[in-house]
């Protein structure tokens, strides 16, 4: 079963058509439910609202509504795990919103183990900061990945900057330092933000710089950060090889899912 929560009311997900995906607006946000608890909600509410800003749009809900959607979507679809993806579009002079389960298939446990496969691809997203669908890099991204056998494509910008994933934020570590490109490059990730919060309580430094695409070499480790994959070791882009297992990202994932269980404790 698995039922839509939608401005038309309730609807069930076979008579449900995802205009998101030619509409000429579309808003989205993606949220990640671990035991039955819809995580950071109030984060991506605030984010919501920048990007619909970012898209002239106004959001004609509130941040109370949007929880109790979220809650009682999981609570529909009995949801223990996976993510709830709220998507605001517009298309043809009419806005439309939908909160829909989205199953969490991948990544697979030997991932995290093993870390994963990327490469760069040289484009860059408009309006960086808003969580819209481009279509373009998207489809760009996903061709390359699938016929490389890849897992994540890092974009690079014009001066050869890598600012992010292609729906992931990206972190480079040298020692105990952790550089990422900044808020005005990217999709400010809710993970990344979070991932600050547990590098500052392990005392590691945080530089909020791209790294060159010339300078990988120099790093020790790289790892992608998002709402479904949380913290996922890279082991390669390209031909360049990294650590899966380095002692100062190896921690940061503890700390991380340590911060995840608590957080679901207070809100059971
Ligand atoms: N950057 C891009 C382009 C994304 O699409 C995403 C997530 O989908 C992220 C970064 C990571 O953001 P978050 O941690 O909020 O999922």
């Amino acid at each position: 079963m698995n039922l839509i929560l939608s401005n038309e009311g309730l609807i069930h997900e076979t008579s449900y058509s995802d205009i998101s995906f030619y509409s000429d607006q579309t808003v989205y946000e993606v949220i990640r439910v671990i035991d039955g608890v819809a995580l950071f909600v109030e984060d991506h509410f605030l984010r919501l609202e920048i990007s619909m800003q970012i898209q002239g749009l106004l959001i004609q809900m509130s941040y109370s509504d949007f929880k109790q959607n979220i809650a009682e979507l999981v609570r529909l679809n009995q949801i223990m795990e996976g993510n709830v993806k709220f998507v605001y579009s517009v298309a043809k002079g009419n806005a439309h919103w939908a909160f829909r389960f989205i199953p969490h298939n991948y990544p697979i446990p030997e991932n995290y183990q093993f870390g994963v496969t990327t490469d760069f691809l040289f484009a860059e997203r408009q309006n960086p900061n808003a969580k819209v669908i481009q279509v373009g890099i998207r489809n760009l991204a996903d061709q390359m990945i699938a016929d490389r056998k890849l897992y994540e494509v890092l974009l690079v910008d014009r001066d050869g900057m890598i600012t992010e994933g292609s729906r992931s934020n990206v972190f480079f570590v040298k020692s105990d330092v952790f550089y990422t490109a900044p808020d005005s490059m990217i999709l400010v990730g809710i993970t990344r933000k979070k991932v600050f919060d547990c590098l500052k309580e392990l005392g590691y430094t945080i530089v909020e710089e791209a790294v060159s695409a010339k300078e990988v070499d120099d790093f020790d480790a790289v790892f992608l950060t998002g709402t479904s994959p949380k913290i996922l070791p890279v082991i390669s882009i390209g031909k360049r090889l990294f650590n899966v297992q380095n002692p100062a990202m190896v921690r940061l994932m503890d700390v991380y899912n340590q911060m995840i269980r608590e957080y679901i404790r207070k809100e059971l």
